[in-house]
């Protein structure tokens, strides 16, 4: 089945029902089937057809919705990117995605007027603000009549989804109907979503979390979503409240954010019945103080991009437990296992392997990496991990973020997590720095909220961690590089 069937269905049973709320504007599910149904006709004008590439570059705004759906429906395969990507990712992404086509909005226009010589397969480009160069997205418009859904079969391609380089160059995975078919209605079922929801989505649609949780299962269940641009604390807070929001879904750094904002405290939250949280680790110490401030469960899931969304997450009918992302999304195995592939006793550090309908189908035109990640079917998560006794998942590290000082294992999660329980840490990320004594040592990046020494953060590190885990290295910063959704990049941190 084509994905972008779910609108079409939706719009027939509730057709007046609120799809999207955006700036104060309503759009109803029949107004926005309507909507993709003249931009999906009138793309086929321009030669955008079944198994076109075609690039997404938009902030969060309706457009986008109407721009993801009409691509769908016409067999295209859409490549989303980031509208803040500067002229050498614009290039990257759209040459390796073999793209014939892009559609850009006014942030990432200067951007691709700039990267434009450089295409070397795409043919038009269309705006949502008119320039004389380009296609303006207003144009595009065919007759309803024209219209038909092109069928696909699960294995059909639907989404590039290129990994946003946290760890070296961005890799495109491949990401089938079938893949968002089954993890839509997995996704809606565990949050028990109906169209009495109202979701509001700030995580921006060009990344995975964001498509599959804020998007496609509102629209596969009639849910209203809340679109929102731009992430300012105080702004979302009151908003949440106004809006009687049932469901946020959020990064870590987030919620990091609320609780340092007076708002967390004076508004009235009782409608929201779920916090998401996912694509980072949750520290234990924020999770708590969300959920005391807020009155609300946060729902902490894992995923990658490569896995559709979802991995494990805490359904309703199991017990939470922090510091754990769940169990495995029913339907999914899951294993965790050592170098050589064997499955390693319970409570012991592996490698996270899974095998489901959401695993990616591979990596676009990388072969190599495809088969170094997928392996007799099986997805390599990159991930360490441990299981407990009751089959719970711990999120240990990423592989290549474990630091080896002087021979010992160091996990910079455990030791980030012991530092946000320091009152005066805001944000910190531990990396590994070369050291000609032990190999790596452990430096710890912090931001703090007001002035203390280096010796106050080792000190209260040595009253609960071993000797060998003790950051030796403190770097005060005034902010963490981060990507455009929120996670803390460690790559430049690395290279200081
Ligand atoms: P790249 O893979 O290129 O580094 P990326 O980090 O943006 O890019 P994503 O697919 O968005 O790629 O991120 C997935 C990764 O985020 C997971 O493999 C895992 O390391 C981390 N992650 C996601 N959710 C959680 C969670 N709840 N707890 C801890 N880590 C998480």
């Amino acid at each position: 089945m084509n994905i972008s069937e779910v609108l079409f269905q939706t719009a027939k049973e509730i057709p007046n029902h609120a799809a999207i709320v955006f700036r104060n504007e309503k759009i109803t599910y029949q107004e926005l089937a309507d909507k993709v149904m003249e931009k999906a006709a009138g793309l086929r004008k321009y030669g955008i057809t079944n198994g076109s590439h075609v690039g997404l570059m938009m902030a969060n705004k309706p457009e986008y919705v109407i721009a993801y759906f009409s691509l769908l429906a016409i067999g295209a395969t859409v490549i989303p990117l980031n509208p803040t990507f500067k002229e050498n990712e614009i290039t990257y992404i759209l040459n390796d995605s073999d793209a014939v086509a892009l559609i850009v909005d006014e942030i990432g226009l200067g951007e691709v007027q700039k990267a434009h010589k450089s295409l070397s397969s795409v043919k038009s480009i269309f705006t949502l603000t008119e320039t004389e160069a380009y296609v303006a997205w207003e144009e595009v418009s065919g007759k309803p009549a024209n219209f038909y859904i092109e069928p696909k079969n699960q294995y059909d391609n639907a989404q590039i989804i290129y990994t946003s380089g946290t760890t070296g160059k961005p890799k495109g995975a491949l990401i089938t109907h079938g893949n968002l078919g089954w993890m839509s209605e997995t996704s809606a079922d565990l949050l028990e979503l109906t169209k009495e929801d109202r979701v509001l989505v700030v995580l921006p649609l060009f990344h995975a979390y964001a498509k599959l949780q804020g998007l496609l299962i509102c629209v596969l269940r009639g849910a209203t979503i809340y679109l929102e641009e731009r992430f300012i604390p105080d702004v979302i807070l009151q908003k949440l409240a106004d809006y009687q929001i049932s469901i946020f879904l959020g990064v870590p750094t987030m919620y990091t954010m609320f609780i340092h904002s007076p708002k967390i405290k004076e508004l009235d939250f009782s409608s929201l019945r779920l916090a998401g949280s996912g694509g980072a680790s949750l520290p234990v110490e924020i999770l708590e103080k969300v959920e005391e401030e807020m009155g609300v469960q946060i729902g902490e899931g894992y995923g990658q991009t490569e896995s559709t969304v979802m991995i494990s997450c805490f359904p309703s009918n199991i017990e939470k437990v922090p510091g754990s992302v769940g169990v495995p999304v029913p339907g999914l195995e899951l294993q965790i296992v050592d170098p050589n592939g064997r499955e390693v006793p319970v409570n012991e550090v592996g490698e996270i392997i899974f095998k489901g309908p959401n695993g990616m189908k591979g990596y676009y035109k990388k072969e190599e990496a495809t088969n170094e990640t997928i392996k007799e079917g099986w997805v390599y998560t990159g991930d360490l991990g441990r299981r407990d006794e009751r089959g719970y998942l711990y999120i240990v590290d990423r592989k290549k973020d474990m630091i080896i000082r002087g021979g010992y294992n160091v996990y910079p999660r455990e030791i980030e997590e012991v530092l946000y329980t320091h009152p005066n840490i805001v944000e910190c990320a531990v990396v590994g720095e070369s050291d000609p004594v032990f190999g790596e040592e452990v430096a710890a990046y912090v931001v703090t909220k007001s002035e203390i020494t280096p010796d106050d953060i080792t000190s209260f590190c040595k009253q609960q961690l071993a000797h060998y885990k003790i950051p030796r290295k403190i770097y005060f910063m005034k902010e963490l590089p981060k990507t455009t959704t929120g996670k803390i990049l460690k790559t430049p941190l690395k290279k200081k």
